[in-house]
């Protein structure tokens, strides 16, 4: 490999940093509550399997860029939730009761 090329390590990485800045541009606050902050991270997780399932399956629907995309959108999302683990407030949500009708 030529000294001047960029690993596949720095490209990823380099597309993860740039992702994250955008995101936290965007969304500058981040969940306190782990089940939330997770729950961003499955919606981004989701779309790429979405992604991934309509190459395969219906390849006039995605991309590989939709992929790679989606696959930086997902790692960001897990930077920024490990970023935040000394935040979290694991704390139990309102609960009710359901009947059986
Ligand atoms: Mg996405």
């Amino acid at each position: 490999m030529n000294i001047l090329e960029k690993t596949p390590d720095a490209v990823a990485w380099n597309l993860v940093s740039a992702e994250l800045t955008k995101a936290i541009a965007k969304f500058p606050t981040w969940p306190t509550d782990p089940l939330h902050a997770v729950a961003v991270l499955g919606e981004e997780f989701g779309e790429l399997t979405k992604a991934v399932l309509q190459l395969v399956y219906e390849p006039h629907k995605s991309t590989s860029d939709d992929v790679r995309s989606e696959a930086v959108q997902t790692a960001a999302m897990a930077i920024r939730f490990i970023e935040s683990l000394d935040a979290y407030i694991y704390a139990r949500g309102a609960q009710h009761q359901q009947h059986i009708s």
